[in-house]
């Protein structure tokens, strides 16, 4: 364990050169306070689980003191948003401190979100918002909870600074930990200003901190698509399978490692509606519920067509035909595990159809319906013609498998969250934060969600407060809620 004093820097991306950012040091801030932290995001870079104590540990990371070892810098960055290419991105208040190597030898970025302008501006401020920072924090470190792989959040730092948006608000640094901040739009930027040679050395770079285990391959640029591929697929398939909806998987928002990367408005699926978007400037749909798979495939075109001149138009063709079926198996599987089944026949696929169609026009609470089933038939509830059929076939095929229902409750119940970050619950944390300058509720939320396969009954005891309001199903007035952008 150390202190962010002796944090072990390793500053690779600085070495690919003045094309790849800007060089530039978090703005100052005056008298900063913390809003959250969180001990497990601290582990990953050997921080001690009270670092938060340490009386230099703000000014740290909220830029007023440097960091020893650290070489600030506004990645160079383009993308696709919303199908339209945006030539214009780049780090415009986020901040790559640095690379940081832990005692396990892994690597970790630190960056700052919402560390002043950069020359990526575009004339915006370089703030964010608090709200928009408690709800990256929370949704990092839920989805790192269920075990999608994520960027993390450390801390939460308010600053004392009104910021403007449709009204003025609070403002806060969110200090993000990332195996990676290279987006698909960071080749895209490469590739579209006809910068060939860079786009070459990003993927060598990308090679050598990634996937060492390739570089000496002479394929090895395919390899590397094809791992993005799978990473990629895999991905979706986990955020399918916990309701996770990201909102806004715009080209820049994707990250090459495959790890859910930059939380706007995002949402977890409560009352079944896969044409769901939590993005309330999304009137198309483009990145609802149902889509997200698609989209998926989308990108990486889009990815692929900057690795052309490097790889082969054949051979990008040839990796990106494994999407779908990669997808299809990852999904598979995941809904397998969360029916609590291992025999994934045609009577399975037909099981899962008609679960769909029975969640979507009964209207029943996606994260919810799985518990239940865990239990049945030990418990009932109502149900109706439709519903009991459904029962009786999945029955038939529980039984299939030769476990008794206690062991099959044990291993759905270790995939089928019992607690998600439902609206109702960010809504609470953040009236609690924002009116009363109260943030107890961000921590005991993060403390939940950190295991959300287990009932945890000592936590609720000891924070007095009831388990039922956190699992319940999503009160009428905070379903399909949608978010804007900058909120
Ligand atoms: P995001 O919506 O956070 O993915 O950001 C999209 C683009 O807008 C990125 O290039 C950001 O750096 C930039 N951006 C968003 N908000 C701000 C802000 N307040 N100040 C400067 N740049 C911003
Ligand atoms: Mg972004």
């Amino acid at each position: 364990m150390t202190n962010s004093k002796n944090l072990n820097f390793r500053n690779r991306f600085t070495e690919l050169g003045p094309e790849f950012y800007q060089a530039k040091s978090p703005d100052p801030v005056t008298d900063p306070y913390l809003i959250d932290f969180s001990p497990s995001a601290a582990q990953l870079i050997d921080l001690a689980p009270d670092e938060e104590e340490n009386k230099d540990f703000l000014d740290r990371f909220s830029g007023n003191c440097p960091l020893e070892g650290a070489q600030p810098l506004a990645m160079a960055y383009s993308g696709h948003q919303f199908g339209s290419y945006n030539p214009r991105l780049g780090d415009g208040r986020g901040l790559l401190l640095g690379e940081v190597q832990n005692q396990k030898q892994e690597i970790w970025d630190i960056h700052l979100k919402g560390a002043g302008p950069t020359r990526f501006a575009r004339g915006f401020d370089g703030r964010a918002t608090l709200q928009s920072s408690i709800r990256e924090h929370l949704a990092s470190e839920a989805l790192n909870g269920l075990g999608i792989p994520t960027t993390r959040s450390l801390a939460i730092i308010g600053i004392r600074e009104l910021i403007y948006r449709q009204r003025p608000e609070l403002a806060a640094i969110l200090v993000r930990l990332a195996d990676s901040h290279i987006r698909f739009g960071s080749f895209e930027f490469f590739h579209y200003t006809g910068q060939a040679q860079n786009v070459k050395r990003l993927l060598e770079f990308a090679i050598e901190s990634y996937y060492p285990d390739i570089a000496q391959e002479s394929d090895r640029y395919r390899i590397f698509f094809q791992r993005t591929v799978q990473r990629t697929a895999k991905l979706i398939a986990k955020w399918q399978s916990v309701g996770f909806i990201h909102g806004v998987m715009n080209t820049d928002n994707m990250c090459i490692t495959g790890t859910t990367f930059d939380y706007g408005p995002y949402g977890f699926m409560d009352r079944f509606v896969a044409s769901h978007t939590p993005n309330h400037s999304d009137t198309h749909g483009r990145y609802a519920y149902s889509q997200q798979s698609e989209i998926g495939f989308w990108n990486l075109n889009k990815l692929a067509e900057t690795l052309v001149p490097l790889v082969g138009a054949e051979n990008l063709e040839e990796e990106m035909k494994q999407y779908q079926p990669t997808f299809n198996r990852f999904y598979r599987e995941e809904m397998g595990d969360k029916l609590g089944l291992a025999i994934l026949d045609s009577e399975f696929t037909q099981l899962v159809q008609k679960m769909f169609h029975l969640l979507q026009d009964l209207q029943l609470d996606y994260t919810n319906f799985f518990r239940f089933l865990a239990d049945y038939p030990g418990t009932s509830r109502s149900q109706n013609n439709e519903l009991r059929s459904w029962l009786n076939q999945y029955l038939e095929l529980a039984k299939r498998e030769g476990i008794s229902q206690e062991e099959r409750k044990v291993e759905m119940d270790s995939v089928n969250p019992k607690f998600i970050l439902r609206n109702h619950l960010i809504q609470s944390a953040l009236d609690k934060a924002l009116k009363e300058s109260d943030f107890s509720e961000i921590k005991r939320l993060r403390i939940i969600l950190e295991n959300p396969y287990q009932t945890q009954p000592e936590i609720f005891e000891k924070f007095r407060i009831d388990a039922e309001y956190y699992s319940q199903d999503t009160p009428e007035s905070f379903l399909s809620q949608q978010t804007s952008c900058s909120a």
